[in-house]
């Protein structure tokens, strides 16, 4: 079954070219969709992941984690990493979003990746293939998308809302970015 965000999603990106409703509003459709969902996003920041040392340079690596809510309902997971020293200023950032019921499987979650850059670099995202992911293969965050898949998705917009919530709200993030 869907939830109710997966069900805008679908209502948003593949019904108003089939729906005979004469449009009366004075603004877009999907937008008015979007705006509806944004309000409803939540976050739960989990517990602190022990910091690491980098193989690469010695720095340390910082990891948080957290859940994303659709109003009540469990939509997501995320998971953001960067280490301290590294240029480009940047978090690597994988958000899955899915069934999460005890029912539900991680078959039918997906993950995608994206690199975050910071003020220094004029703040910016971009979806990459998922093997850049620290957490790849991670059985419970279901399919991981490449790039070309993810800029396909029907839930592209819906991940790249949840991004921007993420690091406009975790104060670990903004902190590191700014
Ligand atoms: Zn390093």
């Amino acid at each position: 079954m869907l939830n109710q965000c997966e069900l805008l999603c679908l209502l948003a990106s593949d019904f108003p070219s089939e729906n005979p409703r004469t449009q009366t509003r004075n603004f877009p459709y999907t937008s008015t969709l979007a705006y509806i969902k944004m309000s409803n996003l939540t976050l739960e920041f989990g517990e602190p992941i022990e910091p690491t040392v980098c193989k690469c340079c010695n720095n340390i690596s910082h990891t948080v984690t957290g859940f994303v809510y659709d109003g009540k309902i469990a939509h997501g997971v995320y998971f953001a990493g960067w280490t301290l020293g590294h240029t480009p200023t940047e978090i690597k950032l994988t958000i899955c979003i899915g069934e999460w019921g005890d029912s539900s499987s991680a078959k039918k979650r997906d993950s995608i990746n994206l690199r975050i850059r910071g003020k220094d670099e004029g703040f910016g995202m971009m979806i990459t293939n998922s093997t850049e992911s620290p957490w790849f293969g991670n059985s419970i965050l279901g399919h991981f998308m490449n790039r070309e898949e993810a800029m396909n998705s029907k839930y592209k917009s819906e991940f790249l809302r949840i991004a921007e919530k993420i690091i406009s709200t975790v104060p670990e993030l903004k902190k590191y970015l700014n």
